[in-house]
């Protein structure tokens, strides 16, 4: 530890160090990997309770020169942190936009619905129904095609602004999920005021569905409670024929996990959807 000019003291850990400098670095890559075309978009595919493709999730994935793939739970907390997420995001937007006109150009992916996540931060800057508005025109996508991932946190504070938002969105034909659901706080009388079309039961509630009793009864509970408020409900995360088996039993209405898929390039999603389902 050293005593800097205020008499403050400063300890030199070279670890700490080591850490704020790579990343001060991811930073600066980062805000650069826009304009480097190092972002692309992959897919996962949603089922009904057939295993028939009804949809599928965007999710991002970064390649950079040097650094390799670096995973979006590295890179989008630091996005959200400096902002850079409301670039990205757009960015997001747009090429998701533009994989739905391609898929909607063929008959066999015509039908599916593309979920975009959305972070918090974006979802709250002024512009951003405009820039919904905005992607869809460009490309010519159908906005009923089109499902926006929320999650608990973008409503957290926002309620009133959450809604009138959403709602201008809706009107454009767009449909909204709200994703890891069971694992925010906000109470459930912010969330039946929202113009919600679908709810997300989380991953963390699946994976051990067929052997932790805690679980089944929550998954059961989000079930039940997104039948009798008219939602659709989704599994995320669902690896094996057990999970699968299991919800499917408790009439969940759509699935998503490496049972069925991994995310994976436009073009091979395209392939899955032809695909005989699982049994
Ligand atoms: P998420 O929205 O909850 O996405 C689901 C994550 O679970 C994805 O991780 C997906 O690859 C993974 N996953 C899918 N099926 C399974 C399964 O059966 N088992 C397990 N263990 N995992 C499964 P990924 O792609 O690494 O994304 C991580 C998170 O990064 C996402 O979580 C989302 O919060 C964020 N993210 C990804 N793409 C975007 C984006 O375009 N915009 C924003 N704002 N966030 C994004
Ligand atoms: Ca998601
Ligand atoms: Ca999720
Ligand atoms: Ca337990």
């Amino acid at each position: 530890a050293k005593r800097d000019g205020q008499n403050n003291i400063r300890f030199y850990d070279p670890a700490v160090q080591a850490q704020l400098e790579s990343r001060t670095e991811l930073e600066r890559d980062l805000r650069l990997a826009i304009e480097r075309e190092e972002f692309v978009l992959v897919y996962q595919m949603q089922v009904d309770s057939q295993g028939r493709a009804i949809g599928a999730e965007a999710l991002i994935r970064w390649q950079h020169a040097t650094r390799g793939f670096v995973s979006p739970g590295t890179f989008i907390p630091l996005a959200e942190e400096t902002g850079l997420i409301v670039p990205i995001g757009t960015w997001v937007l747009h090429a998701a936009c533009e994989q739905l006109v391609m898929w909607q150009a063929a008959a066999h992916t015509k039908d599916l619905v593309l979920a975009v996540n959305v972070s918090a931060k974006q979802f709250q800057q002024p512009n951003f129904v405009d820039e919904v508005a905005n992607a869809l025109e460009l490309s010519g996508a159908s906005p009923h095609k089109l499902k926006l991932e929320l999650t608990e946190s973008t409503v957290i504070g926002k309620v009133e602004d959450t809604i009138a938002r959403m709602h201008q969105l809706k009107a454009l034909g767009i449909s909204f999920a709200m994703d890891d659901f069971g694992t925010g706080y906000s109470s459930l009388q912010y969330l039946k005021r929202l113009p919600l079309d679908q709810i997300k039961i989380d991953q963390s509630f699946v994976r051990d569905l067929h052997q932790d009793e805690d679980d089944m009864a929550i998954v059961e509970t989000i079930i039940a409670m997104g039948r009798s408020l008219g939602l659709n409900v989704i599994a995320e995360g669902v690896e094996t024929m057990e999970h699968w088996r299991y919800l499917n039993e408790h009439q969940c209405h759509a699935y998503q996990g490496y049972y069925f898929c991994k995310p994976v390039a436009a073009e091979e999603m395209a392939k899955h959807c032809l695909a005989p389902p699982p049994v």
